[in-house]
């Protein structure tokens, strides 16, 4: 049985559609929102999805019934946005999540027919911090003082650099929060590194352009109609110059940006300055201490005359801050788009703590986010991380890799590529059986530990390389980790007095036995690919439209369309990227005939896949 949330206030005030089940099954029946069409306005490709410049099609079946209708949709579409085919929200349907999310029985208004109904939106009420005064006048040292009433989230602090800075500046020792800085046009309502590298960024930011083709697209598509007139986008995500290229569509789109960085070491300082520079007020430089964190955070929400009513977040610590120091702007929020796997762990708890005042997407569980940035993202990245740190060669190397999902089969896939042996270790039955169909054995670590040259964890379990098989490896034995926390190899186990540290390169470790043998440690057991090497631009960019079409979604969905809970990309929207994507392939995708469609059950626009395909 599937449980509804439904706020008290938001169910009054409006009926929400139709639940449609076709293609699900009982258990994962989901309760389905019409999708306002304002998300992908005038922008659903043809089938085909080949030319992004192509007027949209014609719907094939009615818009859902609903607020949908209404004329706050209306008012953010092109006069072609009637036309285009509803597509439809979903709430997270992995059982897993939902038993999390439901299992001890929170939620104590759960009534007998699943429906659970939330307190009404008084914030005030729901949320209340300690210390809703912070002073900032008083900066810490480089490594922040944990004042505040919860730390930065790990992943603001996990060291990030995706992409090498052309204008090194760390010789610059002044902080950024003690320059008085302008940019061109006299604008001083911004705080990086140094606004005169702005040039340098420029380039950068034309050179993600380059890859990012769906993003540019919405932009074309979007001249004339503006889906985020009005709206205040608040953010906080690495400020690299894919982020810049999204931010910069944002704006085309007609929104007012306001940006801080998720991670106080991944800002790129020239990015950061271009955007100064175009006038996009911007908190964020390479290095920040944690009160500097903050304080940029700080910067973006607390501006008078400003105020915003969409979160665009990367960890979840833009959200947690709003909700700590400003709960009252919930009051003005429609939503809130969040991009990690963190940052939507914790929005399922606020959820299921009753205390989400304002619909969310998670777009980390996005089908193509998943099925990208998991796979081929890593499947691009491993061999780069590697290189960058051991200039290794990696034909005939032996490896082998803990985890067979998407990372690991991404992972898998390079080396064999590669000429490497490559072993696999599994606990998974089904992954087990699909790495032995795809050539690789599998294997159980200890097995193999004392003969590979490479180990590599992508399991997202802890503990997974053990002091045990550390001490057993071979000389010179490189150890790292595609998962997402550090915690997959035992780190902790290898400071103890009898082994030397010592650091070779940025970002490498050996680790050196009494008797002299050594392993190579790649950051520190941090994810390997997002501290030594890029990530693939055009992978990013998938991600990026994702987010933004998320964004116009919540933003013009009407009242009562999304209800305080957290939802997925719909479907339809995430075809819709994909298909964003394609041109730059030249690839050719075949149109359903209608004698196909109806023997498939499907709508000749999509959506081609259920809800639950994953
Ligand atoms: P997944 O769930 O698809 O795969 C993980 C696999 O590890 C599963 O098949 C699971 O059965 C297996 N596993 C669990 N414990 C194990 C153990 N002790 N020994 C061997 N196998 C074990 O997840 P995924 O999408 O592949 O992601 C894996 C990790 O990588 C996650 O932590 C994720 O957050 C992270 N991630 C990293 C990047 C990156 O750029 N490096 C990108 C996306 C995701």
């Amino acid at each position: 049985m599937s449980v509804q949330v439904v706020s008290a206030a938001a169910a009054a005030a409006a009926k929400v559609p139709e639940v449609e089940l076709k293609d699900l099954s009982p258990s994962e029946a989901e309760p389905q929102l019409g999708l306002s069409a304002a998300a992908v306005g005038a922008m659903v490709p043809p089938a085909g999805g080949g030319d992004p410049e192509a007027p949209a099609p014609a719907a094939e079946r009615p818009p859902a019934p609903g607020p949908g209708s209404g004329p706050a949709a209306a008012a953010a579409l092109s006069p072609a946005a009637g036309k285009v085919p509803q597509a439809s929200a979903m709430k997270r349907s992995d059982p897993h999540h939902q038993h999390q999310r439901h299992r001890d029985g929170g939620e104590a208004l759960v009534s007998p027919d699943g429906t659970v109904t939330e307190a009404p939106r008084t914030v005030k009420k729901q949320i209340q911090f300690a210390d809703q005064k912070q002073e900032f006048n008083k900066r810490p040292t480089k490594i922040g003082r944990r004042s505040l009433s919860r730390s930065i989230s790990q992943s603001s602090t996990d060291s990030y650099s995706s992409a090498a800075s052309y204008t090194d500046s760390s010789d610059d020792e002044t902080s950024p929060r003690d320059k008085q800085q302008k940019n061109s046009k006299g604008s001083s309502d911004f705080c990086v590194k140094n606004i005169k590298q702005a040039e340098f960024g420029r380039r950068e930011i034309e050179i993600a352009e380059q890859e990012m083709p769906a993003l540019m697209a919405l932009r074309k598509r979007a001249q004339g109609e503006k889906p985020l007139a009005g709206a205040k986008i608040v953010g906080c995500t690495h400020i690299t110059a894919q982020t810049a290229v999204l931010m910069e569509t944002l704006g085309a789109l007609g929104a007012q940006c306001r940006w801080a960085a998720c991670n106080i070491y991944s800002t790129l300082n020239e990015v950061a300055a271009a955007l100064a520079e175009s006038g996009f007020p911007v908190f964020a430089w390479k290095g920040e201490s944690e009160d500097d964190f903050w304080w940029c955070i700080d910067r973006c929400v607390n501006v008078e005359g400003w105020q915003p009513n969409m979160i665009l977040d990367d960890g979840g610590d833009l959200t947690h801050w709003i909700y700590k120091k400003y709960p009252n702007m919930f009051k003005k929020i429609k939503g809130i788009v969040e991009e990690s796997v963190t940052g939507v762990h914790r929005l399922y708890q606020l959820s299921k703590a009753g205390k989400l005042c304002v619909p969310a997407m998670n777009v980390n569980d996005s089908v193509t986010k998943q099925k990208f940035d998991n796979l081929y993202c890593c499947r691009e990245s491993i061999l780069d991380g590697l290189k960058r740190t051991t200039d290794m060669m990696f034909g005939g190397k032996q490896v082998v890799v803990c985890g067979y999902g998407e990372v690991g089969k991404g992972c898998c896939a390079a080396l064999k590529a590669m000429g490497s042996i490559v072993y696999v270790t599994e606990i998974d039955p089904i992954c087990a059986l699909q790495a032995c169909m795809d050539g690789f054995r599998l294997v159980k670590l200890n097995e193999v530990i004392r003969q590979v040259d490479i180990v590599i964890t992508c399991t997202g379990n802890k503990n997974v390389v053990t002091r045990e098989h550390l001490d057993r490896m071979k000389n010179s034995c490189i150890v790292c980790n595609m998962g997402h926390s550090n915690t997959e190899i035992d780190v902790a186990s290898l400071r103890t007095p009898e082994l030397t540290w010592e650091r070779v390169r940025s970002q490498v470790d050996h680790v050196i036995w009494p008797d002299g043998k050594r392993i190579v440690l790649l950051a520190e057991g941090r994810l390997l690919n997002l501290s030594c090497s890029t990530v693939p631009t055009f992978v990013l960019s998938i991600t990026a439209t994702t987010q933004a079409l998320a964004l116009i979604e919540l933003y013009n969905a009407p009242e009562g369309r999304y209800k305080q809970d957290v939802y997925l990309l719909p479907k339809k929207m995430d075809e819709y990227v994909a298909s964003l994507h394609l041109p730059t392939f030249d690839a050719h995708l075949t149109e359903l005939t209608d004698e196909q469609a109806k023997y498939l059950g499907l709508n000749k626009n999509g959506p081609f896949k259920p809800n639950y395909y994953r």
